[in-house]
């Protein structure tokens, strides 16, 4: 691999990675090459079609495109156009099957009762103790002051558990604020104003925004391996684990990770919607995802489905890391990995491993235009676009 002269160097091709290459390429007129150490572009967003169905499999759990941001939306639609799929998911517990997120609609189930919007506040208030928590501490006091207890230990006691390998209480309240809880029947998933799947799938915009002539992309590449070859003076933008950059030197950083059992089953349908979460403890996975319900518009009517059921798993330094654990003490670790990349004005770490952040994907876009104005106006270039 010929790296003389190189200026950008883009360590992971995950949406991160994947914009800023994009926008480098096409707005500084740079070459810039893309690393990745995995077979394929697009982190966990990957998705590849079953030979079997056709059906879209997302490889790393079921990705659907949400943001309430408008430069992010203005900017993904000029790569791919979007259904207009909605996202609901449901929940199994003790035997029973509920609607999320939790609102009136999973109330009423959970409860048999027919609330109506103005009494559930009363409701709720009641149901967590009359205010019990009013500055929740940890996932489980900001849980039980949003839903009460009842629908805490049912709902979110268990799949939290198995999802984070340790008790609400001992994690950030932060993690439920993803969730929304309402007063109405609506059981969007997702609050956001834009949602939808990308029309030609997500390898369709991968390609696309990595079709500037100007990107390299090379695939089954680790960083290490080449990392004495970069050029001194070449800006490295960085999305693999921000402690494994340090070759974990001050120690590793808590990551979940997730393990994922395939099964094509003999059903047309094999459960109505496209995720159904397990939130009993007893039952080992968190979820199963039917990817065919993201794409109703593709007519899969065929005689079998691909499932996938989720696992949640302790992640060592190697696997393949998917959510970090922010709690204090990985916070404090994680500041200090800060302290070490702040000595290094050649390098900028981002995307969800390299910021040690549980970001969304339109999140992550946002976060890597943002570093992209950065980095343009180091260079003291002008703002006006070129014609991508
Ligand atoms: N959560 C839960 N029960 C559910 C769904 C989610 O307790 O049925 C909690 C859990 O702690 C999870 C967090 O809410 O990690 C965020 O859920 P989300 O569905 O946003 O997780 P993601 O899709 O990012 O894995």
């Amino acid at each position: 691999m010929n790296l003389g002269g190189l200026r950008y160097l883009v360590v992971g091709a995950g949406l991160w990675g994947l914009v800023l290459a994009e926008r480098i390429a096409s707005q500084l007129g740079e070459r810039v090459l893309v690393l990745d150490r995995r077979s394929h572009s697009g982190g966990n967003c990957y998705a590849a079609k079953d030979s079997e169905t056709g059906i879209e499999r997302h490889i790393y759990g079921t990705h659907v495109f949400h943001t309430s941001l408008p430069r992010v939306w203005e900017y993904l639609n000029r790569f791919t156009s979007f259904t207009n799929y909605r996202h609901r998911v449901y929940t199994e517990y003790r035997g029973r099957v509920h609607p999320l997120p939790l609102g009136l609609a999973a109330i009423n189930s959970f409860y048999g009762f027919r609330l109506k919007p103005w009494e559930m506040e009363e409701f709720i208030r009641k149901e967590s103790g009359g205010g019990e928590f009013p500055d929740p501490a940890n996932l489980e006091e900001k849980a039980v002051s949003l839903v009460g207890r009842p629908l805490y230990e049912a709902f979110i006691k268990g799949y939290s558990q198995k999802q984070w390998g340790r008790h609400p209480r001992e994690l950030p309240p932060e993690i439920i604020s993803r969730l929304p809880v309402r007063s109405s029947y609506n059981t969007d998933y997702f609050d956001d104003l834009w949602q939808g799947m990308p029309s030609q799938g997500y390898t369709a915009l991968f390609a696309r925004l990595l079709r500037h002539p100007l990107i390299d992309l090379q695939l089954g590449v680790e960083y290490a391996s080449i990392a004495d070859m970069v050029p001194k003076d070449c800006q490295i933008l960085y999305s693999g684990p921000i402690d494994a950059f340090f070759n974990y030197s001050r120690g590793a950083l808590e990551w979940r990770g997730l393990r994922f059992e395939w099964e094509t089953v003999p059903y047309s349908d094999y459960q109505g919607t496209a995720v159904m979460n397990q939130a009993d403890l007893e039952v080992a996975c968190t979820r199963i995802h039917e990817f065919k319900h993201l794409h109703p518009e593709r007519g899969h009517h065929g005689p079998k489905s691909v499932i996938a059921r989720e696992y949640p798993t302790a992640c060592q330094p190697g696997d393949e890391p998917y959510y970090p654990v922010n709690t204090t003490d990985n916070e404090c670790l994680h500041a200090a990995y800060l302290q070490d990349a702040s000595e290094l004005p050649r390098v900028i770490f981002g995307g969800r491993l390299g910021s040690y952040k549980y970001l969304d994907m339109d999140k992550t876009i946002a976060s890597a235009l943002e570093c992209f104005d950065q980095l343009r106006a180091r260079q003291g270039l002008d703002y006006w676009e070129k014609k991508s």
